[in-house]
């Protein structure tokens, strides 16, 4: 029943905003559904003879730009049609921040907890494989990422089936993003979902007028902030976050909520699941026996990062935040969003919030292409001329700089300060347009609508420029 709820939900989302739009309504309703839907079985045989068969998933929502691209979800809760769902979500996260895919998305209805390390990496190739023999897996036309329940090693492994069978293509590695740095991956991939949803929030809390209507200072430093999930989004996000000086001062894993008024530390936080198998009992914190708990905590931030449908007509009333920043997909059922809007709560929305994952892995998929390190071309030039520079100034000014002043004004490039400069730009840009069509277009009232509104124009306007609709 959830995940039917989840597809709606994005439905009624893009309904609404649709209905801000003046496209022709055959265009709309090729922008809202899902181009093509790959359901297979797979079976994996264990050692002790025992056979299980796996239910698994690829959706590609959009095919106005190729390839197209999306996560893919290792979960026994995973569904068609949350497959579906979180594959729309991507056609409309990448048209919002600008990167040149369509969206899709995959999943196996697998519980990893129950499956050694062998047995998961041929669960991941055999699925690799599955797609591949039906083109849903390349460099040109369709490339995964990781979602829940999926990593770097997972996406490592779809590389290497990818390049046994298709070794021959320059741009092999190209098929996936996602991947170690030492696989082909780009720095910066791993913590980009966390990072990404760190800049929206500081975007969000830089605007004065609405720092000033919700009552709140402007700045990160201070804020109360309460996380669900304590996996990659959610750590990298907590991090950011309190070094910019917020207060982490709620965390969750599937079964539980701690909280700690005076800050949690993400690390110290992520050793203990690790050593205890989950969050209960975190010492000096309090542990509530419910994973929903962390959305009612006082607070002034909320970052959802676990799953979909978690806030709901049931709970909507009872969050204390003025802030929700999506960084899981799908958390904030309609009913809820209604809700918050009559409260007036600034809502930074999942296809916004959370695209920092795609932002990067377009750059590591460029990188793929070029087969060139970020800012190796440039590296020695730059430091150069940044030294130049400022000799003139210093034969100017007669005065010198300290050798550690200088070192870090002649510092050369690296690939992670390019990519980190990308994201940044990417989101800091989306979040004035969204803006932008808040200010502008009658009818929408909150970055929500407004991010569908946006990416609705810019896939029409691709489909127009293919000729596809008179
Ligand atoms: P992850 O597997 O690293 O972590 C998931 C977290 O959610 C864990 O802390 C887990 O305990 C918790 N969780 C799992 N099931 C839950 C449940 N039923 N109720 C409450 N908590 C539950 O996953 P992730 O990659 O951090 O993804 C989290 C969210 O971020 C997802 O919605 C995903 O779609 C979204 N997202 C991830 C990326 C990425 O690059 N990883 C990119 C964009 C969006």
């Amino acid at each position: 029943m959830r995940q039917q709820r989840f597809l709606s939900d994005v439905g009624r989302y893009f309904d609404e905003a649709a209905a801000l739009s003046n496209y022709p309504p055959d265009l709309l309703d090729q922008i809202k559904r899902c181009n093509s839907l790959y359901r297979f079985e797979f079976h994996i045989r264990h050692v002790d003879g025992r056979i299980d068969v796996m239910r698994a998933w690829r959706a590609e929502h959009s095919h106005h730009k190729l390839p197209v691209k999306g996560g893919i979800r290792f979960s026994p809760e995973v569904d068609k049609d949350d497959v579906m769902a979180l594959a729309s979500l991507m056609t409309y996260k990448c048209a919002i921040v600008d990167v040149p895919f369509g969206g899709a998305k995959g999943a196996v209805q697998v519980d990893t907890t129950r499956y050694n390390e062998d047995q998961l990496e041929r669960i991941t190739r055999r699925y690799a494989h599955e797609l591949l023999k039906k083109n849903f897996l390349g460099p040109a036309v369709d490339v995964p990422a990781p979602d829940l329940g999926a990593s770097a090693r997972e996406m490592a492994w779809i590389a290497d089936t990818y390049q046994a069978f298709r070794g021959a293509q320059i741009n092999a590695l190209g098929c996936v993003t996602g991947k170690p740095v030492t696989e082909g991956g780009v720095q910066g991939r791993e913590e980009a979902t966390g990072r990404g949803a760190f800049y929206a929030l500081r975007e969000a809390c830089c605007q004065e007028d609405d720092m000033t209507r919700l009552g709140l200072s402007t700045g990160l430093d201070g804020k109360r902030i309460a996380i669900q999930g304590i996996g990659n989004a959610t750590y990298w996000a907590a991090k950011f976050c309190r070094e910019e000086g917020a207060k982490i001062v709620g965390l969750s894993d599937s079964r539980a909520t701690i909280a700690d008024p005076d800050c949690l530390n993400e690390d110290a936080v992520s050793t203990f699941k690790r050593e205890h198998g989950g969050v209960a009992g975190f010492p000096g914190a309090t542990t509530h026996d419910d994973s929903r708990a962390v959305l009612e905590l006082e607070c002034d931030v909320l970052i959802p990062a676990a799953v979909e449908c978690q806030l709901t007509e049931e709970n909507a009333a009872r969050a204390t935040a003025s802030i929700i920043v999506e960084a899981a997909n799908g958390p904030t059922t309609p009913e809820a969003d209604t809700v918050f809007r009559s409260r007036g709560l600034l809502v930074v929305p999942d296809l916004y919030a959370n695209a920092g994952g795609v932002i990067v892995s377009c750059f590591e998929w460029l990188k793929n292409l070029s087969h060139v390190k970020y800012g190796r071309l440039e590296r020695r030039y730059r430091a150069a001329a940044d030294a130049r520079i400022l000799e003139a100034l210093e034969t100017a000014t007669g005065s010198r700089l300290s050798a550690a002043d200088r070192a870090e004004i002649v510092r050369p490039v690296d690939e992670l300060t390019v990519v980190n400069s990308g994201l940044e730009e990417a989101l800091v840009e989306a979040y004035q347009q969204l803006r932008n069509t808040v200010r502008r277009v009658d009818g929408v009232d909150s970055l929500r609508v407004a991010g569908f509104h946006l990416a609705i124009d810019r896939v029409a306007r691709s489909y127009l420029e293919l000729g596809v609709f008179p």
